[in-house]
């Protein structure tokens, strides 16, 4: 079985969930052979949650030279990467770098690329996507014709499996071009931490429209209770509420996570087209002919700032 390479997304070691999503959809395709950019003090422990959630073998690429610039080298590498694996497919997460890595990869190795799949299955030979698109208006089914499928993934696509592989692991050492390494980061900052999961990767987003009159008292409150993101319209984020990295929809964040709640938010097409590829979607508002109640699969007629607080508080009191 060929081997289906997973390209790690982490901060410094920690890995993000949607790594681990990728393993078990890495899994129906072949063997999954995790691909971890990072020095060898933290490869040890990634190496062994790699391969609890079945990785059958990790590749450690030193990134001495890679960590400092921009995408370029990560591309590089992986290109000799795959000229040594042969792998039947490259999976990144769906997000910028993810992306943008990809591109690079598949130019490089003459490969087809498919962006932001919402679901990837073995047919036989290449693997065959599911992409949401047109602002979820239609589902498509594509596959790679040429070279080696490259396929970003959409966090929440599938749920991890704790299933353990082999974990063997072997280091890789790429060699970087000086072309490779023109763009280089000078500084970084890391965004305060809300103490909340990143929008794009939340099993459960709390969201905000026009209707919260600006108080989003009551949406952070129902998120924490959930242990969700918080997210908003572009109502909300227009009228300087909330920043415009929570928007969802159209111009702003596509989200895709097991639960969507929608609080005072009227369901435009525009905010439809970043949320509803979400497995269960709750509203509440108090019109009952808003048309977010047309795609819902629990909807609440009634004002969110009774409705919110009244459910939070059911919640805590369960989980205590
Ligand atoms: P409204 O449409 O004003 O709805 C507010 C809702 O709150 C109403 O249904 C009302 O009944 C309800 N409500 C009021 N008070 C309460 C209460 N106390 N309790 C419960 N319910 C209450 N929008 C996005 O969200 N994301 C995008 O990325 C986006 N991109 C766009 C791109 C383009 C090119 C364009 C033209 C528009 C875009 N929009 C986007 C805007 C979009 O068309 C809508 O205007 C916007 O989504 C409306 O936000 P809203 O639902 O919060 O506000």
């Amino acid at each position: 079985m060929s081997e289906v390479l997973v390209v790690v997304d982490h901060v410094d070691g920690a890995i993000r969930k949607p790594t681990l999503e990728l393993l078990a959809i890495a899994k129906r395709l072949g063997e999954p052979a995790a691909v971890f950019f990072g020095g060898s003090d933290k490869a040890g422990e990634v190496a062994e949650k790699l391969k609890a959630f079945g990785a059958e073998k990790i590749y450690v690429v030193d990134d001495a030279e890679i960590k400092g610039y921009l995408v370029a080298p990560k591309a590089e590498a992986l290109q000799q990467l795959v000229e040594k694996a042969s792998p039947a497919a490259v999976l990144f997460v769906s997000g910028y770098e993810g992306k943008e890595v990809a591109a690079r990869l598949a130019i490089k190795i003459e490969s087809g690329l498919i962006t932001d799949a919402v679901d990837v299955e073995a047919d036989g030979g290449a693997p065959v996507t599911t992409q949401s698109v047109f602002a979820g208006n239609y589902t498509v089914k594509a596959k790679v014709t040429k070279g080696t499928p490259i396929i970003t993934v959409k966090p929440n696509s599938t749920s991890p499996v704790e299933e353990a592989g082999a974990g063997t692991v072997e280091e890789f050492s790429a060699t970087i071009s000086d072309a490779a390494k023109t763009a280089q980061i000078v500084a970084q900052q890391p965004r305060k931490a809300s103490g909340r999961p990143e929008l794009t990767e939340a099993a459960i987003v709390v969201s905000g429209g026009r209707g919260t009159g600006g108080n989003f008292e009551p949406i952070e409150g129902l998120a924490d209770a959930l242990g969700a993101a918080v997210g908003a319209s572009r109502a909300a984020v227009d009228s300087g509420w909330m920043p415009h990295t929570f928007q969802v929809g159209q111009t702003g964040k596509t989200v895709s996570p097991q639960l969507y709640v929608a609080n005072g938010i009227s369901g435009a097409i525009q905010h439809r087209a970043g949320m509803q590829t979400s497995k269960t979607i709750v509203a509440v508002n108090k019109d009952d002919e808003a048309p977010i109640f047309e795609l819902v699969d629990f909807g609440v007629v009634g004002d969110l700032h009774s409705v919110l607080p009244a459910a939070t508080e059911k919640i805590n009191e369960r989980k205590n």
